[in-house]
């Protein structure tokens, strides 16, 4: 800023007017904290709310070598909360320290940490309960003839312990928790959800410790909610926790690995298949047998799905990983809730590929059912003009729909565009047509194993794809992050210390031919809601192409090509339907296209072109040839292109500018007051919605299955698919002369 500017004087005398403004007070006095403060802060921590103290609790009953272990929760865990078990017990002489801070039997040396099987060390669980509620302990231990109970607060005893009845084992009774911290008290009261994350709790320990028997219910039922009984399998307590629903669909995952570079670890565990339905991801994660959380593991693996499957279906996975003990660091969280891994990434890695061969292998057996793109119709029927749409009262605004489930509209012309073909359907079709189809076709393949193209010549289409792998590119693309967009066709990525400009048409082009060839007969449908005709939207494509309008005869020629290709599409319909889910009705109407990665729907203004291409473009008598151009004419569709509206942010703004309808003046555009009531802001919300929605795409379905599934070709290294624009090295070193 230059000195003596209005701005620069303002801000010297707002600093002047600041500084006077501080009040200067003496220093205060540091003191020391009550313990009994200390204390309370201190197990607020450690107990943040009531599922904190049951995981504790059912911690200690499984560290005391129980086999039955039994919850009772009232009001979610306020009022109280009883864990009772058939462990060890606890010694008479123990019990007036029990609930003392650190205290322990598991621990005596910092080292013992390295070495520890136990759920806890720390001796704070018990001891946080006694300063945040009142806690009871009844026990007895082996070869007596009675028990004892004792009270606790603020971590000692309140009263000698007293002899009591007692079965085998320790129950403690934890009540009115926070009773002494009401902020926390009433949050915790308003949400209702406690019980609930204390049954998902134990059902998750129910199925990890499957020798021991739990129990969990609200004072008062008579049902338990989570009840599991001793089990020799894995899959048997899953199933009788999570139900059959769940079990049916699972598939075993192992890895093992013993790497030198020190990433040494065991996993086992199940993985959903393609089968199993949800909206929500289970990961059941144990760590050296302690329940955690691992958001980077859960994200890899919802990765892999959303990738694999077409469905966009969320997976239940329960993994157990065991490492040596000094690579896991436990003592990360107050809750234990996270621990830290020596090599992490390298772990996660590996059991991320095992599940993805594992889902890729289950996917020629699976059932097929179709996805019905529901988005499609909600955003786009509203637009057709034919349709009764009661307009929004002026200024309200239509509802908000998240960017990445905007499809693009095009409301100027929705008649010659196939949003126009769409329309809402009642969801009535049985979902068993699908399945039908498929045991059809499996039939049908059984019958007469020709019929199925003997898909070796598909075979050597995918080794040709492997063979011609660019082992450079390949190392980039898998490890490159996703800069973001530098121009409408060029994403910057960064690899290492290099920054390369990357083109994604042509990436997003490969990968769709190549994840078409990979799913060749095993493809999940967009159902498009109303079919349209054939001939049609290849006219419409044959128009856009021709650039003269004018001459007449040719509209005729144009039509008599468009049924000529209908034609020949209606003969190979069987075909492109069970190899490519490329469906065309008896009356030649386009209703269904393949799903070829979840998550993106291809530009439905680009499908005339498509038809066209198909029509042109593809060898059909020879059957690799075949394959290759009808998959080729896939990828081209599915590709990531421009929208057909122009970029709105940059000079394309101009093409938004209202066409004056009498007279044929330019409209002016230097940037002036009135130039955004010159733009037709509906076109431009909608070529908005179009970019916006083509960048999420790219950032979040092309770059992560890029990293997985793309085999770039080596042409791609040359033909500027790929350039490096900089490398950090360089830069550096200009620098260092500035
Ligand atoms: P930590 O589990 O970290 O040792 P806690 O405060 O949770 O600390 O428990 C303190 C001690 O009380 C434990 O070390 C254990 O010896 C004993 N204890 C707690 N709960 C039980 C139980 N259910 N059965 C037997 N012993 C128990
Ligand atoms: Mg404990």
């Amino acid at each position: 800023m230059i000195d003596g500017s209005p701005l620069a004087v303002a801000m010297e005398v707002d600093e002047e007017f600041a500084v006077a403004a501080i009040v200067q007070r003496d220093p205060p006095k540091i003191q020391r904290l009550e313990e009994s403060v200390v204390n309370r802060i201190a197990a607020g921590e450690v107990i943040q709310r009531p599922v904190s103290a049951v995981k504790e609790l059912v911690e200690n009953s499984l560290d005391a070598d129980s086999s039955s272990i039994s919850v009772v929760v009232k009001d979610g865990g306020l009022k109280l909360i009883q864990v009772s078990d058939d462990g060890h017990g606890i010694r008479l002489e123990d019990l007036p320290i029990l609930c003392e801070r650190h205290t322990t039997s598991k621990l005596t040396k910092y080292e013992d940490l390295f070495s520890l099987s136990s759920m806890g060390f720390r001796g704070e669980a018990l001891a946080s309960m006694t300063y945040v509620a009142h806690v009871t302990v009844t026990t007895i231990t082996k070869g007596q003839i009675h028990g004892y109970r004792v009270s606790y607060k603020d971590g000692v005893m309140e009263h000698e312990p007293k002899a009591c009845a007692a079965v085998k084992g320790t129950q403690i009774m934890v009540e009115n928790l926070f009773y002494n911290m009401i902020a926390r008290r009433k949050t915790l009261q308003n949400s209702a959800d406690d019980y609930g994350k204390i049954v998902d709790l134990l059902s998750r320990m129910a199925i990890h410790h499957n020798e021991v028997s739990f129990s969990c219910r609200k004072h008062g039922a008579v049902k338990a909610d989570v009840h599991s009984v001793v089990s020799y399998s894995r899959l048997d307590s899953i199933r009788s926790i999570y139900g059959v629903s769940v079990a049916k669909n699972l598939m075993k995952v192992e890895v093992s690995s013993a790497d030198s570079s020190g990433c040494t670890f065991d996993m086992e565990g199940f993985i959903s298949s393609s089968n199993y339905v949800a909206k929500k991801t289970i990961l059941v994660l144990f760590i050296n047998d302690r329940l955690v959380e691992c958001s980077a593991l859960k994200r890899a693996i919802e990765i892999v799905y959303a990738a694999t499957l077409p469905k966009a279906s969320k997976p239940f996975v329960y993994m157990s990983i065991s490492l040596p003990r000094e690579h896991v660091d436990i003592n990360i969280h107050p809750t234990k809730k996270e621990v830290s891994i020596l090599n992490q990434e390298i772990m996660i890695e590996m059991i991320q590929s095992e599940v993805e061969l594992k889902l890729r292998n289950a996917n020629d057996t699976r059932t097929f059912q179709e996805q019905k793109v529901e988005y499609i119709q909600s955003t786009l029927t509203p637009l057709r003009k034919d349709s009764p749409v009661s307009p929004l009262p002026s200024g309200q605004k239509t509802p908000k729909v998240p960017v990445h489930k905007m499809v693009r509209t095009d409301a100027a012309d929705p008649a010659g565009r196939l949003h126009a073909f769409l329309q809402p359907k009642p969801h009535n079709l049985p979902d068993k047509i699908s399945s039908l189809s498929a045991v059809r076709s499996s039939i049908r393949q059984r019958r007469n194993p020709k019929e199925t193209a003997d898909l070796s010549s598909v075979q050597e289409l995918i080794n040709g794809v492997d063979s011609c792998c660019h082992p450079g590119l390949l190392e980039t693309v898998r490890n490159c992050t996703y800069v973001g967009m530098a121009d409408d066709v060029f994403a910057l990525v960064q690899h290492k210390t290099h920054l390369y400009l990357a083109n994604v048409v042509n990436l997003s082009k490969e990968l769709m031919y190549q994840q078409t060839l990979r799913r060749f007969a095993h493809f999940n449908a967009i159902q498009l809601s109303d079919p349209a005709p054939l001939s049609e939207l290849i006219l419409l494509a044959l128009k856009e192409e021709d650039l003269d309008p004018q001459i007449d005869e040719k509209d005729h020629l144009k039509e008599k090509i468009a049924e000529m290709n209908a034609e020949l599409l209606k003969e190979k319909a069987e075909m492109l339907e069970e190899y490519f889910s490329v469906y065309m009705d008896s009356n030649g109407n386009l209703s269904r296209l393949p799903v070829i990665l979840d998550q993106y729907t291809p530009d439905m203004d680009r499908v005339p072109e498509f038809l066209l291409c198909l029509g042109n473009d593809v060898e059909w008598d020879d059957e690799k040839a075949c394959f290759q151009g009808v998959s080729a004419a896939i990828g081209n569709f599915y590709a990531m292109h421009p929208p057909l509206l122009p970029n709105p942010s940059g000079d394309g703004i101009r093409f938004y500018s209202k066409r004056s309808e009498s007279s044929q003046e330019k409209p002016d555009l230097g940037g002036n007051v009135e130039m955004e009531s010159m733009l037709d802001q509906d076109l431009l919300s909608d070529a908005e919605n179009a970019w916006a929605q083509r960048e999420w795409s790219i950032q979040h379905v092309l770059f992560p299955s890029m990293r997985l599934f793309l085999k770039p070709p080596a042409s791609m290294a040359s033909n500027g698919t790929f350039v490096k624009v900089a490398s950090l090295e360089k830069l550096y070193k200009i620098f260092e002369r500035c």
